[in-house]
């Protein structure tokens, strides 16, 4: 099947600790500690529950000095656990920080915001700002480029549009092409300096403008010869159904245009309960797969089986099937034409009855619902898709 937009939209390998992003590597899973990284023992905790729930990379807020330097003990504790996951240093304001936390962690994400100068000459020319702009700010990110360079460290550059520098802002307006702008000086600067380590995120809450930031930036990046990673995330998604359909309908609709290498699903519940949204969202935009998908229709007037008990029957003994596409339809009229690209189907034939299919071809016919569970198994299995779940 052609569908004409790529997978993925090819960028360069960032290594991360042991873990690393970008490329052919799958689309990374993060998430980010909501204690006090002064609170050792709760970070780790909380760390370890994102790490078994499948978080890739584990991100802590390092607000400070005192932080900074409790990164050690963070990092020391979970290796002492035997957890070896990287971890990614949220460094907001000092630079300073960022340069502490890329001697202990792989990889630091800083805010441009912080790197910039506060506003525009009132009477320099724009290309003279500029110019000087890109100069203060390759004085200021040298020291940490040359650590990270040393040391293996990457860097994010997470930009916000809540805090676009004031200099930014001036240009171009609190806008969708302020933070790609942002994003690029500071790519240039990092380019320049010799630096490739480079991660970006363009992140915002209303998620029209985090999806336009990142189709511009992966865009500019391609006219300018870039192929960072990117990073995607809704900020301030919410909680519950809301945060989850936010985040699915803003890192969706990039990861369906080839966009994004790592994900970070942000919601307002404690962090291991993002993982699983991250992991779903992948899947239904077919860009990881980690479990069996599941096509169904909503069922009608046409369906004569209860296709919702059917469903749970079926998912709860094939769910383990990873990367199969099992089709659960109601009805003969429309389901084999609507299970498109399923490997098996399940679909109702009338009357308590059911077709079996192996793709778009019926092997078996007109077997009772009461069995055709039984049959459905065997048919994977002599097709030589099945094996026995995990214990
Ligand atoms: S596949 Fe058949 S039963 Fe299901 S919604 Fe379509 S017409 Fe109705």
């Amino acid at each position: 099947m052609d569908l004409s937009i790529p997978l993925r939209i090819p960028s360069r390998v960032v290594p991360v600790g042991n873990l690393p992003l970008g490329g052919d590597y799958p689309v990374r899973v993060q998430s980010m500690t909501s204690t006090d990284t002064l609170d050792t023992r709760s970070t780790v905790a909380q760390a370890v529950r994102m790490i078994e729930a499948g978080s890739e990379y584990v991100r802590i807020t390092v607000p400070g000095m005192k932080e900074v330097e409790n990164l050690r003990e963070i990092k020391k504790e979970l290796s002492r656990q035997g957890y070896h996951t990287p971890l990614i240093a949220d460094v907001h304001y000092i630079p300073k920080i960022a340069e502490i936390a890329a001697t202990i962690v792989e990889k630091v994400r800083i805010n441009p915001g912080n790197y910039l100068p506060p506003r525009v000459a009132r009477h320099a020319s724009h290309e003279t700002d500029n110019g000087k702009a890109l100069e203060q700010i390759a004085g200021r990110l040298s020291p940490l480029l040359k650590i990270c360079k040393d040391r293996g460290t990457a860097v994010r550059i997470g930009v916000n549009h809540g805090s676009l520098s004031g200099r930014i802002t001036d240009l171009y307006g609190d806008t969708p092409l302020g933070m790609v702008e942002s994003a690029l000086e500071f790519a240039r600067v990092c380019s320049h300096l010799d630096f490739h380590s480079l991660v970006f995120s363009m992140k915002a809450s209303n998620t029209r403008v985090m999806i336009t930031a990142n189709r511009l930036l992966a865009e500019r990046m391609r006219l300018e010869g870039m192929n960072y990673p990117l990073h995607l995330g809704v900020t301030e998604a919410g909680a519950g159904e809301d945060g989850r359909i936010k985040s699915a309908i803003g890192i969706g609709s990039l990861l369906a245009d080839g966009i994004g290498d790592t994900i970070r699903v942000s919601l307002t519940e404690d962090p291991e309960f993002e993982i699983p949204v991250a992991y779903n969202i992948l899947q239904a935009a077919g860009v990881r797969i980690t479990k069996t998908e599941f096509i169904s229709c909503p069922s009608c007037g046409r369906t004569q089986f209860d296709i919702q008990a059917a469903l749970e029957k079926i998912r709860e003994k094939t769910s383990h099937l990873k990367g199969l596409k099992i089709a659960v339809m109601g009805c003969v009229v429309n389901g084999p034409g609507e299970m498109a690209d399923a490997n098996y189907g399940y679909v109702g034939a009338g009357n308590g009855k059911v077709h079996l299919y192996r793709g778009q071809q019926l092997v078996e016919k007109n077997i009772n619902e009461l069995f055709a569970l039984e049959a459905l198994i065997s048919l994977i299995k002599t097709s030589g898709d099945w094996f026995d779940p995990a214990p």
